[in-house]
């Protein structure tokens, strides 16, 4: 019999479909859903949606709700793609493994707040791999005079799946430990390429995001700097 906060959550939560699954590396997941109710979304990139994933499963509210990016959106048929990673083997990788084209899928959203800065001349995008789709989004809304660079942190190559047009754009840091030296020393070398009107957006691991952003307030006073953590020793289901 379902819990009282499915019933609830599930007539709060509006209701997609699953169309598409493949698993694109060894911890990441593509997925696409389709709402009626996403058609004629005014996308941003950098926005989420949370979604209802630990139906059926005998938790607290704030277990049963995770945060993912959307990768590409697409107002006219109402379908949005994400990636799923699975590193956390928390309650969001179980759903991502188990869950199967056709399922109705939960959703809240779209919201967000790590958005694209329309008006800054360059980017420069950091994140792990949880935060590579959200970074792709931002850098599939540039226009050609934007510039933008990239640096990708993880311990595994394998992680670093394509983007939808199948490039890998970004610089791959492979990192085991603490990478947030090695990141800042790569960035100061990437700053004389990246022109002023600069906006550097860090995602993904919220201890890298926190120092990293320490170092650019600090340092690179002349750029906005926008922090999201997705995820953090501890914690669960990060919002
Ligand atoms: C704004 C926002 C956007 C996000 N977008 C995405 C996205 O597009 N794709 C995506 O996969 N995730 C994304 N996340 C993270 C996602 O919401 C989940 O927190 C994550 O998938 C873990 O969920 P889980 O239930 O599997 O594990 P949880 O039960 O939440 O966590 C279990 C344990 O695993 C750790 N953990 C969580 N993530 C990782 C990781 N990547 N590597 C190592 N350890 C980890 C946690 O700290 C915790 O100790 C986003 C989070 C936020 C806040």
């Amino acid at each position: 019999m379902p819990s009282i906060i499915d019933s609830l959550s599930k007539s709060i939560f509006k209701k997609a479909m699953l169309t598409y699954k493949q698993q694109i590396a060894p911890h990441s997941y593509h997925v696409r859903l389709q709402s009626d109710a996403l058609k004629g979304h005014r996308f941003t990139a950098g926005e989420h949606l949370r979604l209802f994933v630990g139906i059926g499963r005998d938790t607290a509210m704030n277990s049963k709700v995770r945060t993912y990016s959307i990768w590409r959106f697409d107002a006219t048929t109402g379908t949005a793609d994400l990636a799923v990673c699975t590193h956390s083997n928390g309650i969001g990788s179980t759903w991502i493994r188990e869950v199967t084209v056709g399922k109705a899928i939960h959703y809240m959203g779209p919201k967000g707040k790590l958005v694209i800065d329309r008006a800054a001349r360059s980017h420069l995008l950091i994140g792990d791999p949880s935060a590579l789709s959200h970074l792709y989004a931002i850098r599939s809304q540039l226009s050609a005079a934007q510039q933008a660079s990239g640096l990708l942190y993880t311990p595994d190559e394998a992680d670093y799946y394509a983007d939808l047009d199948g490039v890998r754009p970004f610089e791959l840091a492979r990192l085991h430990y603490d990478p947030t030296q090695a990141l800042i020393d790569r960035a100061e070398q990437l700053k004389s390429t990246l022109p002023p009107a600069l906006t550097i957006y860090l995602a993904g691991d919220m201890r890298v995001c926190q120092s990293l952003g320490r170092h650019f307030r600090q340092n690179w006073q002349h750029a906005e700097v926008r922090v999201k953590g997705f995820w953090m020793p501890g914690k669960v289901g990060m919002d």
